[in-house]
């Protein structure tokens, strides 16, 4: 059997998946940051998937970072507090079996495609603490000349809008990413953006400001990938859409007004195209147990 491992800011979420492609174990336990931990956190998730006596054929981990071209080594991974680890190294004490690894939002593209049943042209918007997309075209990942194909946060849509961290202004993760609406909101808590939702809900001035920033985002998101890869789908998900349907409710509004002033963009039907990922979703670690599949036979993801 083989396993994967979505490995997030705060918890690692492993499944064990059979030869069809269906789940046949699954664990959810907290991140430990540092090198040290995320190994340690690795290999506890491993053994709670594995059962005694099974050996794992394969181990493909999904994480948040900079994966060094053909190697098991994820650079700058700042929401787990590594700067440079070679985990194909650092887990091989502890397993025989092959492991493969890949940036989080590519792995849960490839575990969007599968659930769906397949398809030639789907994108994955991951709307987290930052914002980026993956592009499965024609039953493989779609990465580009240097592995930037999908990074549509940092595309600026407004020149007037919120400074970026990356320098720019108005960019789409500066309006919908989920680090950078919580910078901008004056009330801390546990749950910023679920408390702008609720506040706004309310009247609140400031609330509704950033929430209404947060829907511009998502949609001029999901028209770009729609205009320049004519996506039949964008499956969006991340820690930001666990609002539900508030979010894409205010979404479709613009989408809606929008198709009043243009029938070009009615007839693109952006609404119908839009498919929020379930909440709870194993589509991140089941496209890590994916990756960790060495040369899938061709069609073994769409017959998932
Ligand atoms: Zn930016």
């Amino acid at each position: 059997m083989k396993v994967g491992l979505d490995v997030g800011g705060t918890k690692v979420h492993a499944v064990a998946v059979g030869d069809d492609n269906t789940i046949v174990a699954e664990a959810r336990l907290a991140t430990r940051t540092g090198a040290e931990g995320v190994v340690a956190s690795i290999v506890d998730a491993i053994t709670q998937v594995v059962p005694d006596g099974f050996v794992a054929s394969s181990i493909g981990i999904g994480i948040p970072g900079q994966i060094v071209p053909g190697t098991a080594r994820v650079q700058h991974a700042v929401n787990l507090g590594i700067t440079d680890l070679d985990l194909g190294a650092a887990l091989a004490p502890f397993t025989a079996a092959p492991i493969r690894i890949e940036n989080d939002v590519k792995a849960a593209t490839l575990g969007a495609h599968a659930l769906r049943g397949g398809g030639d042209a789907m994108a994955y918007l991951n709307i987290g603490t930052g914002v980026a997309a993956g592009l499965m075209l024609y039953g493989s990942l779609h990465r580009g000349g240097h592995g930037i194909a999908g990074e549509i946060g940092h595309m600026s849509i407004d020149p007037a809008g919120p400074r970026c961290r990356c320098g720019q202004f108005g960019c789409i993760e500066a309006l919908c990413g989920g680090g950078a609406v919580a910078e901008r909101w004056s009330r801390p808590g546990a749950l910023p953006i679920r408390d702008i939702y609720d506040a706004a809900d309310l009247g609140d001035a400031e609330a509704l400001a950033l929430r209404a920033g947060i829907a511009q985002g998502i949609a001029a998101a999901v028209r770009l990938l729609v205009l320049s890869n004519d996506v039949d789908a964008v499956v969006i998900g991340g820690g930001v859409t666990a609002v539900g349907d508030r979010l894409f409710t205010d979404v479709r509004a613009i989408f809606e007004r929008e198709a009043e002033l243009s029938p070009f963009l009615r007839s693109l039907r952006f609404d119908d195209r839009m498919e929020p990922l379930p909440a709870a979703s194993p589509a991140a670690a089941l496209g890590a147990a994916l990756v960790g599949v060495a040369e899938l036979p061709e069609g073994a993801l769409a017959h998932g």
